[in-house]
């Protein structure tokens, strides 16, 4: 279990005399001392470029910043470090796909195949490439659920070239069942790409296991800073694939005729990374193993059942997606009727509530539910059922106030 009363202390942010109800980590996380001190340190006392400098400080930041691509590796279960690519942030991961491994085998008339339950960031770059290429551009719907249609989804992969969906949707909060989509997909002879953006912030992930060929996440929303998201990908597709971006680090040889590419992963990583950022996400990752995810799976399936039983509690609150937590990652959009969800959120921020209202990224998804936006509150590690009180209340509060 969770000592969630002792992580809080770990978290800035959620102290002072009038303490936030932070509910809005499927956004972005807070961090904790451990990740803000890891980067400090590294800004303090051993701030160099990495991979360049032949002096003490500069091996020392190489050193931390390539134990935090084991650290990930790790996390993920990959096979190897090399497989493991610091990109920006998931949307850059995505697009490094899209560009080097869809610019280059993705052929006029091939099929790539997405979900209607995306986020732009794995839809955007999967439409475009179809008109990048020629490719036919499909996307499988669901029931209200969220649950994919199998039936379509059998015909759509039939053929493909590419199959990328979501582990958990960031609205819906639908888990699928990536393992076997990605199986569906091989099966196919299709490439899998699974956005992990809210998938691996809260659950284990094994990428042997799920057998997916490419696998994205990003740093901010799993307790590390910004400016770092990870790219996994199958070893042999990472060789054969192109950079997506040229210059500096990727480089081995360049000469006027001809440019030959570094080794994996670093001819995926082009230009100076956020050294400081990888080096939190190292740290990061430390915090999250030494509370373990599995207990930090339970203390956030606990507050989402209950978080789903006092919204369902309100007369005009429609929460969407399942109703069972269990089926769920630890977020949950609703609408209130009658109020605009940018109305609900204004109004809650007045009572410290942070939550987040909009389409979030996901407007296919909320034009196939007939709704232009929703209001979402999530939890991570270190929220309480009082924070949930704390939405219901305020909740409450919106309610009166629109009538
Ligand atoms: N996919 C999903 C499911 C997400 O929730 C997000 C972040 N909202 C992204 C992709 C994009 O992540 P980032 O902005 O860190 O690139």
């Amino acid at each position: 279990m969770l000592d969630v009363a002792k992580i809080r202390k770990d978290f800035p942010i959620l102290g002072g005399r009038k303490p936030i109800a932070y509910l809005d980590s499927a956004a972005t996380s807070q961090r904790p001392e451990q990740v803000l001190e890891a980067v400090d340190n590294f800004n303090r006392t051993y701030n160099a470029n990495v991979h360049r400098g032949l002096y003490a400080i500069a091996e020392e930041a190489t050193l931390r910043y390539e134990e935090s691509r084991a650290k990930a590796g790790n996390f993920i279960n990959a096979p190897g470090a090399s497989q493991v690519i610091f990109t920006r942030n998931t949307t850059e991961a995505l697009n490094t796909v899209m560009r080097g491994w869809g610019g280059k085998s993705v052929k006029k008339g091939d099929k790539v195949v997405t979900t209607i339950l995306e986020h732009h960031s794995n839809f955007v770059p999967w439409q475009q490439l179809a008109k990048m290429t020629g490719a036919k551009f499909e996307v499988v719907g669901m029931d209200d659920d969220g649950q994919l249609d199998e039936v379509e989804l059998e015909r759509a992969l039939r053929g493909a070239k590419l199959f990328a969906f979501s582990a958990a949707s960031n609205v819906l909060g639908t888990l699928s069942d990536a393992k076997k989509l990605c199986a569906m997909a091989s099966e196919n002879g299709a490439v899998s790409v699974v956005d992990a953006a809210q998938y691996a912030p809260s659950f284990p992930v094994d990428v042997k296991r799920m057998g997916c060929d490419f696998l994205a996440f990003s740093g901010h929303k799993m307790l590390a800073p910004f400016g770092v998201g990870v790219l996994y990908g199958r070893a042999e597709l990472l060789e054969e694939m192109d950079p997506f971006i040229y210059g500096s680090e990727m480089i081995r040889s360049v000469t006027i005729a001809k440019s030959q590419w570094n080794d994996l992963p670093y001819k995926f990583e082009s230009g100076t990374p956020d050294v400081g950022a990888v080096i939190g996400l190292g740290a990061a990752i430390d915090y999250l193993k030494r509370a373990g995810m599995e207990n930090l799976l339970s203390h956030e399936r606990m507050l989402t059942a209950y978080m789903l039983r006092r919204l369902g509690e309100l007369r005009g609150v429609s929460v969407l997606g399942p109703k069972d937590a269990e089926k769920r990652a630890g977020l949950v959009a609703f609408t209130v009727a009658g109020v605009h969800p940018h109305d609900v959120a204004a109004m809650l921020s007045d009572d410290g509530v942070c939550v987040r209202s909009g389409h979030h990224c996901a407007m296919p998804l909320h034009g196939r539910l007939g709704i232009p936006a929703s209001t979402r509150a999530s939890v991570y590690i270190y929220n309480t059922k009082e924070e949930v009180d704390r939405l219901v209340q305020s909740l409450g509060r919106v309610r009166k106030t629109f009538g």
